[in-house]
């Protein structure tokens, strides 16, 4: 009884090696046909990155689309490392800055500015104002999609918070007191900030 098992198990595993040899076969034949008739030259991927340096200032060529890092996997001792005591406060801490004190609270070049933690483009110069309340402040972002708002209802206040999408750094507030087409103000703490000067 025994052994006849063993055998039907034998011609079993027999046959279901040759079916597994022959739809193998099928297989292979039909990724080389594949092969075959993928156009040749570069990769999808390539083309778009391609695309994106040729377009116009709405798409910028920031390090958004050719950095795979992924900021939000970083570590809080990685972040420590990364940055200063006082970055690390406000980034990652949701800290904030004392008002008056911020190296661009008062400062009117032309650029971009970016994420401190993560490098992500996320307000240009044109749309800085000068709000009075102690801190860089801004009308519109750069896109929509760098920037997340999360309500906030710390210290007995509701406000919304905004954060870098990328890293998930702490940016600031958004209020709805601003000027301009947007009636918004970006509240941003010059820490979390770092300038790109404008190429002229
Ligand atoms: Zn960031």
């Amino acid at each position: 009884m025994k052994t006849h098992r063993c055998k039907t198990l034998l011609v079993a595993l027999t046959v279901g090696a040759g079916l597994g040899t022959g739809l193998g076969m099928v297989g292979l034949v039909a990724y080389r046909l594949m092969a075959q008739h993928s156009p040749p030259g570069p990769s999808p991927m390539m083309t778009q990155d391609a695309h994106s340096l040729d377009s116009t200032h709405d798409m910028p060529s920031d390090s958004t689309h050719d950095t795979p890092m992924d900021y939000k996997a970083l570590s809080d001792e990685n972040w420590k490392a990364k940055l200063s005591a006082e970055e690390y406060r406000v980034l990652r801490c949701q800290g904030t800055e004392r008002p008056y004190t911020g190296v661009y609270e008062q400062f009117w070049e032309a650029g971009t500015y970016v994420c401190k933690g993560c490098g992500a483009e996320l307000f240009r110069s044109q749309t800085k104002f000068d709000a009075g309340c102690g801190w860089p402040s801004f009308y519109e972002g750069i896109a929509s999609d760098r920037i997340r708002e999360i309500k906030d209802y710390s210290h007995g206040m509701i406000r919304i918070e905004v954060r870098c999408a990328r890293c998930d750094g702490h940016l600031g507030h958004v209020f709805d007191d601003g000027p301009q087409h947007t009636g918004l103000r970006y509240c941003i703490n010059s820490v979390s900030l770092g300038f790109k000067k404008a190429e002229e």
